[in-house]
């Protein structure tokens, strides 16, 4: 087969080609069924069996512990932002971190449920840094704190999780992890509740993550939609309402691609995540060796994931935007251009881009310079 072009899209992302080649094969005729995964009923044991072996691969690949339920949801990381408030605030007081856009969207969604708290806000700095947690002004009655760990469109990520016990605060740890989970462990010991949508690193569109602690699954508001209360969800084992079946099957097979992956002498969750630290480190080495690119985030948070890069100053043009991105996709790498808020560029390197993709960019990153530098 020909090779396939390079896509560093944000999300709905490019997937392990070898999990999309089974999906093609399966799709007519699903281990002998005589049926597509799309018309089964998620009542029968052929999908009852691949949704089981879906949770219990995920589990076993983030080391998720047994107090925590994960629910196969829909609405994405945006009906997330009213849900988690719906199930964890009681009406009462929330803090949140905002570190970029996607928190600032779950604090402003959150307000209509909630007593919102801004505990810390990197928009003065353009939230190319995240503000230190020990300057974090947490409540006491807080609900639970929102971060989200991985800044999709302006590349920030949070490497070590903030530890609120250690800052004072009783309250749980909500982390909006939609666009960086399953590309690195997770200290959970850290956290209360993580969502995210699936259309990155694990699967397509329309499904939902959520891990959830045992004890924060008793406390939704009555007026909470029960299709999406985390207790009754959780009770229906994901089968409350009709779950997303096609991409908890997709997601299941990068499941155990994953299991399946090594890297350095490593598997699984260490292996992929070694590979992550490689791909970003070798980009963001090019973009600060370049004298026409550059990348805006503090060093200690720059995100593995989603690298945004601009053309430095004068440079900074349409006409050159436009001309790098024409001739990127010339190059079979595709869907480079930054989020629209921003502009710019921008490299999403989620777990199915291969080394070489990232190779592929520096060689052109340098191509370019070198060209209209
Ligand atoms: N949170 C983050 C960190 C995201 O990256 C996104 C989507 N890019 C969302 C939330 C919103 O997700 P959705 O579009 O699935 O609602």
């Amino acid at each position: 087969m020909t090779q396939r072009p390079f896509n560093f899209s944000a999300g709905p992302a490019a997937l392990p080609e070898e999990v999309l080649s089974q999906v093609a094969a399966e799709m007519l005729d699903w281990h002998g069924s005589g049926m597509s995964v799309m018309e089964m009923s998620h009542r029968g044991p052929e999908f009852t069996a691949i949704c089981a072996t879906a949770e219990r691969d995920l589990r076993e690949l983030l080391q998720v512990p047994s107090n925590f339920h994960i629910l196969f949801m829909q609405g994405g990381g945006l009906a997330e932002n009213a849900i988690v408030p719906l199930n964890l605030s009681r009406g009462g007081e929330v803090d949140v971190v905002v570190t970029g856009s996607w928190s600032k969207k779950s604090a402003e969604e959150a307000r209509r449920y909630a007593d919102v708290g801004i505990a810390a806000d990197g928009a003065p700095a353009k939230y190319s840094a995240i503000p230190s947690p020990a300057s974090w002004q947490l409540r006491k009655n807080a609900a639970y704190v929102h971060i989200c760990s991985n800044e999709t469109i302006d590349g920030v990520e949070f490497h070590q999780l903030p530890d609120l016990k250690a800052l004072g605060s009783d309250a749980p740890l909500v982390i909006d992890c939609s666009s960086h989970q399953l590309s690195r462990s997770i200290d959970w010991s850290k956290v209360g509740l993580a969502f995210g949508g699936a259309q990155k690193n694990i699967g397509p569109a329309g499904l939902t993550l959520v891990f959830v602690r045992e004890d924060l699954l008793d406390r939704a508001l009555a007026i909470c939609p029960s299709a999406f209360e985390f207790k009754t969800v959780a009770a229906a084992q994901s089968m409350y309402n009709t779950p997303p079946t096609f991409s908890i099957y997709v997601a299941g097979l990068v499941f155990q691609w994953l299991k399946r992956f090594s890297y350095a002498g490593k598997t699984g969750v260490a292996a992929i995540e070694q590979r992550n630290i490689d791909k970003a480190a070798l980009l963001y080495g090019a973009l600060d060796a370049s004298n026409l690119f550059e990348n805006r985030v503090a060093a200690d948070c720059r995100s593995r994931m989603n690298i945004p890069f601009y053309l430095r100053g004068e440079y900074n043009t349409p006409a050159l935007n436009a001309a790098f991105l024409d001739g990127a996709k010339a190059r079979q790498l595709l869907q480079l251009k930054g989020h629209k808020s921003v502009g710019g560029m921008r490299a999403s390197i989620y777990n199915a881009m291969p080394l070489e993709g990232v190779q592929a960019l520096v060689a052109y990153l340098k191509d370019f310079e070198a060209q209209h530098g």
